[in-house]
């Protein structure tokens, strides 16, 4: 692996995801200057702040230009404007990559942004790691170690260029895969996104309620575990949801069914059928969760 050297690296968006990119490279010793871009001031000025960049600018095109490598790590559906912006300063030997949670809405935006020479500058990827916080605070350099980043390549990317985005999650602790745009798309449907709505809609069923106040001081870990993720930026799960609705409408749908199969069951009092459908999801939950020594 030919040792990482990012001489300046463009950070847009500079919370989770972009910060902890940040912090892990810097950590790692092989960048030279982050200067990075949010569409809000007091941002950062936090970010700053943290260290997670050395330099704050104001726009977009001051953040890109001179850079080597550009990362954007704002909610998929900002990133259309973004690509706009950032087109004009682009380097014609950069690098251009992004954190978004959807790849085909975004591969989409970058082709109709982007330049064809521009166009094959940019790979995209997705780290499957995070958190239910948001915002500059959130970031730490950790965050990525041992974490999966899906690399989506185009068939326009040089191998050179592939190589340097996956030199670079891998000097921030991460273990890189790659897979098409397509099939990306449909299984963080039903890994991520597909469990993000559960959760929403679990603690929205509940708070609606008119015995809710009693109902979730009764709430036991169990109610905790299944929410956390309702914590999440909404903006962002509204970008995600939104980009990615092809896939997810019927992944829902697949959800949905079950749901109803199993209030079915219940109403007619089937105890088999229920325990059944209970044992083999205990069993599918019990195999992927296994301690690593009882593997
Ligand atoms: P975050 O902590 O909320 O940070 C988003 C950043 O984007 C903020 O600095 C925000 O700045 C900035 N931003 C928002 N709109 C912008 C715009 N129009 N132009 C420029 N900057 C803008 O979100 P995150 O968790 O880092 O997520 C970033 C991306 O990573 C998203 O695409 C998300 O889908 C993806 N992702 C998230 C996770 C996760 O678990 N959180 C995991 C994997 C991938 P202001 O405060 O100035 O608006």
């Amino acid at each position: 692996m030919t040792p990482l050297r990012i001489e300046r690296l463009a950070l847009i968006g500079l919370g989770l995801i972009g910060g902890s990119l940040s912090l892990a490279l810097k950590s790692a010793g092989v960048v030279g200057e982050v200067v990075g871009y949010s569409r809000q001031l007091p941002t950062r000025l936090r970010a700053q702040e943290l260290g997670l960049i050395d330099r704050a600018v104001d726009s977009v095109a001051a953040a890109v230009h001179g850079a080597d490598v550009v990362f954007v790590a704002t909610p998929v559906q900002a990133m259309a404007g973004v690509f706009a912006d950032l087109a004009p300063e682009l380097s014609p030997t950069a690098l251009m990559t992004d954190g978004g949670s959807v790849k085909g809405a975004v591969v989409a935006a970058a082709k109709s942004a982007l330049s064809a020479a521009q166009w094959a500058q940019f790979v995209p990827g997705h780290p499957i790691a995070g958190t239910e916080h948001s915002g500059p605070d959130a970031a730490f350099a950790t965050l990525y170690h041992n974490q999966r980043v899906i690399l989506t390549p185009l068939p326009e990317n040089s191998p050179a260029l592939v190589a340097r985005a996956e030199t670079m999650w891998h000097t921030a602790g991460a273990v890189v895969e790659r897979m098409t745009v397509q099939h990306h798309d449909h299984v963080l449907a039903a890994t991520s996104h597909l469990p993000h709505l559960a959760a929403f809609g679990m603690v929205n069923a509940l708070a609606r309620l008119e015995e809710r106040y009693e109902v979730f001081r009764y709430a036991a870990g169990g109610f905790r575990d299944f929410t956390r993720i309702a914590s999440s930026d909404p903006v962002m799960w509204r970008d995600i949801c939104l980009a990615n609705r092809g896939e997810l409408l019927p992944m829902l749908d697949h959800y949905l069914a079950e749901l109803t199969q199993l209030r079915a069951w219940i109403d007619a009092g089937d105890a088999p059928a229920i325990e059944q459908q209970f044992a083999e999801a205990k069993a599918v939950r019990d195999a992927l969760y296994r301690p690593p020594a009882a593997r």
